[in-house]
């Protein structure tokens, strides 16, 4: 039995290395140069910033057990703070016992432990997949056909999935045609003083959400600034503005976070990435199965957007299919 797998993100390398435990031959296809989807660490030579997401909580037994298990071999850690509320007036401390949690020492190392004993082909995009006879072939985008598996998990954005699957099994009518917000991510770093106890603020509607990245547990320190900011533009401000905005990110973002801290803070470098599907939009959960199954084709689908639209959704959505389909 030889399974390929899309995407090497939470749900893809979940999958994989569940598969690869259980002695099933297992192949991950993912674009991009490394692990993590939307759990994205990005290396500039001024610091390692986490794009996607911020932390993760672990509502299910399931997931806090395996969280557990992932924080014992030091792969993850909790991220301890009280959150702050943003108002015009700057901000306010809010009582909230969320466990979160963060990857050491950066969002990606989960992806990147799981990573470590499967057979992952990076930077190969896949623009279609075929069945033919009793295989499932694979077209990559450099006009490669990749054959002979028994078995497809397509683990992208469910829009992505869409045209992926396209003609190739009845699960395509279940998939959304629109289901992400987008959001317009924006790291910064920053001299000059900021209150120490201010760790992660929850926004308005301009920015939703900002992380002080340099105060996370084992963080690396970067060189020649105090702090390093990841601001998280709102849902609704990243698609009226889009992945064209003429808006000075670096400027709005800095003047946001003075404003709200009530300092003077100085942007020594700063770096913006544009997620076209990020969190799934408000009133927009789906009522699906946590993972769909076509068992007559061998093919499935799986992805954090399953799941309520988080990490641990993404887990989750990987372990129904693997029950579902491999046990
Ligand atoms: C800005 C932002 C903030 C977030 N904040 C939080 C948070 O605080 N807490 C939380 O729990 N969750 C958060 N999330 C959501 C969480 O990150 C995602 O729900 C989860 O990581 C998605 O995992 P996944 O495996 O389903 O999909 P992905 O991580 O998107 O994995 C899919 C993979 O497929 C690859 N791929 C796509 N197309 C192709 C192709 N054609 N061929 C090959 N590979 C392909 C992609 O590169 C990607 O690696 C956030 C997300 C974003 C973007």
């Amino acid at each position: 039995m030889k399974v390929a797998i899309i995407g090497a993100g939470i749900a893809g390398l979940t999958a994989a290395a569940e598969l690869n435990r259980r002695g099933i031959e297992v192949a991950v296809f993912e674009k991009a140069r490394g692990s993590g989807g939307r759990l994205a660490t990005r290396r500039c030579d001024w610091g390692h910033l986490d794009i996607g997401a911020q932390y993760f909580t672990a509502h299910s037994e399931r997931f806090q057990r395996q969280v557990h298990h992932w924080q014992k071999l030091g792969t993850l850690a909790r991220w301890e703070f009280t959150p702050y509320k943003a108002h015009d007036g700057g901000l306010t401390a809010s009582a909230d016992d969320t466990l979160r949690y963060v990857g050491i020492p950066d969002m990606n190392s989960l992806t990147r432990y799981l990573a470590a004993d499967l057979q992952i082909h990076y930077q190969t995009r896949i623009s279609g997949v075929y069945r033919r006879a009793t295989e499932w072939c694979l077209y990559t985008e450099t006009d490669e056909t990749l054959r002979g598996f028994d078995w497809v998990v397509s683990t992208l954005p469910a829009e992505q999935s869409r045209s992926l699957l396209s003609d190739a099994s009845d699960i395509l009518a279940a998939l959304p045609a629109h289901i992400h917000d987008p959001c317009w991510a924006l790291a910064l770093a920053t001299r000059g003083p900021a209150p120490a106890a201010v760790q992660g603020i929850f926004g308005d509607r301009t920015i939703s959400w900002v992380s002080r990245l340099s105060s996370r547990p084992q963080r690396r320190a970067g060189t020649g600034y105090d702090d390093l900011w990841m601001l998280h533009f709102a849902a609704g401000w990243s698609r009226r503005e889009g992945k064209q905005t003429g808006v000075d990110l670096a400027d709005t973002g800095l003047s946001w976070l003075n404003q709200r801290l009530q300092t003077r803070l100085q942007c020594l470098h700063h770096y913006r990435h544009y997620w076209r599907y990020a969190g799934i939009a408000a009133n927009d959960e789906v009522d699906l199965a946590p993972s769909l199954i076509d068992a007559p084709q061998q093919l499935a689908v799986i992805g954090a957007w399953l799941g309520g639209g988080r990490v641990e959704g993404g887990y989750l959505s990987a372990m129904d299919m693997i029950e579902g389909c491999f046990i």
